[in-house]
């Protein structure tokens, strides 16, 4: 399994990649797992997005339309949707429960539903390795979650962007001033902008919370924007603010910082996962932390000190 058959645009990719994921699904710590994601590890290409929110609040049908503005300028599009809904299936197959509609026939685009298992709260355990094959890939990545309680901060753990969308007059603004919300978001959006209900209004709310709030970890002010998938209002302004968040990371080594920050998180998870904290206690008698050195990978180091964990004493 290498990254070259899984490219967009060769023959039966799509196909190639989708039982790739499956397979990592499966089986994440096999050696042909492990040597993909060693591959696309040192391979990133993608920027990558999250986007989260309550249910029904608009997310799916943002994401189509942004799958199809980047398709439109020119760029490929991996998707990865995160269905909460679903604990118990060991993978959700392509296509399976997938509610972010694009086009089949599109070469350019793939999208990916996973179950949300329990460890990351609304986030599949698996996202990050998926995410990671996914960026070697595709020009942009997007990755959906169903925003319950912590589901911001869990995308913040496998996304360069976050965005929030809150529905005007549903009180979400509201809320989103009273939650404190652990990882303030790059981006905020107010949905369905053309309904008539003051999303302005909503925008304004919001921007006032996040204004008292300051910027976030990669010292970006955030963002607020009302937009509507429906009618194409603030979709442009939407996709200039998602570039220059980009802009914004490409410097003074930001997005290396983030993803860094990222992966130790991530090792920190998966180790507390399998071992428990005792294990992490283990670890700390030996000196050792998930701490990853810079550059580091988090696949591999996992396995180091997994093995370390498992060695008999
Ligand atoms: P999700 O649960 O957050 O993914 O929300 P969906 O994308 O499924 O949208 C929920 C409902 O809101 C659907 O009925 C959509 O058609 C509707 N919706 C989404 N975006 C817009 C919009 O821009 N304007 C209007 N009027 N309705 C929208």
């Amino acid at each position: 399994m290498s990254l070259a058959a899984l490219r967009p645009g060769g023959e039966d990719s799509k196909r190639a990649l989708a039982r790739a994921l499956a397979k990592l699904e499966r089986d994440p710590d096999s050696a042909a797992s492990q040597a993909l994601l060693d591959e696309a590890w040192r391979h990133p290409r993608a920027a990558v997005v999250g986007v989260t929110g309550p249910p029904g609040v608009g997310k799916s049908t943002l994401c189509a339309t942004l799958v199809a503005a980047w398709r439109k300028a020119g760029l490929t599009v991996g998707v990865i949707a995160v269905d909460p809904s679903s604990k118990t299936s060991g993978g959700a197959l392509l296509g399976d429960r997938v509610r972010i509609t694009t086009d089949a026939a599109d070469e350019g685009s793939f999208v990916r539903s996973m179950a949300a298992r329990d460890r990351l709260g609304g986030l599949a355990d698996q996202t990050l390795a998926a995410m990671v094959v996914m960026r070697a890939l595709f020009d942009r990545v997007l990755i959906e979650t169903v925003g319950v309680g912590q589901s911001e901060t869990d995308v913040a753990g496998v996304a360069d962007t976050v965005l929030f969308c809150v529905q005007p007059g549903s009180g979400d603004s509201l809320q989103f001033m009273k939650a404190g919300i652990v990882e303030i978001p790059h981006l905020v959006v107010v949905t369905k902008a053309d309904t008539g209900i003051s999303a302005e209004k909503a925008r304004r709310d919001v921007a006032g919370a996040l204004s008292l709030a300051g910027a976030g970890p990669d010292g970006w002010p955030p963002r607020t924007l009302a937009i509507s998938a429906r009618s194409g209002a603030g979709v442009d302004a939407l996709m200039a603010a998602l570039e220059a968040h980009r802009a914004h990371l490409a410097q003074e080594g930001r997005l290396a910082i983030a993803r860094h920050r990222q992966s130790e998180g991530w090792v920190r998870e998966a180790l507390r996962e399998r071992y428990g904290t005792r294990g992490l206690a283990r670890l700390a008698a030996l000196g050792l932390d998930a701490a990853l050195p810079a550059g580091g990978q988090p696949f591999e180091r996992l396995r180091e000190l997994s093995s370390l964990l498992e060695r008999p004493r």
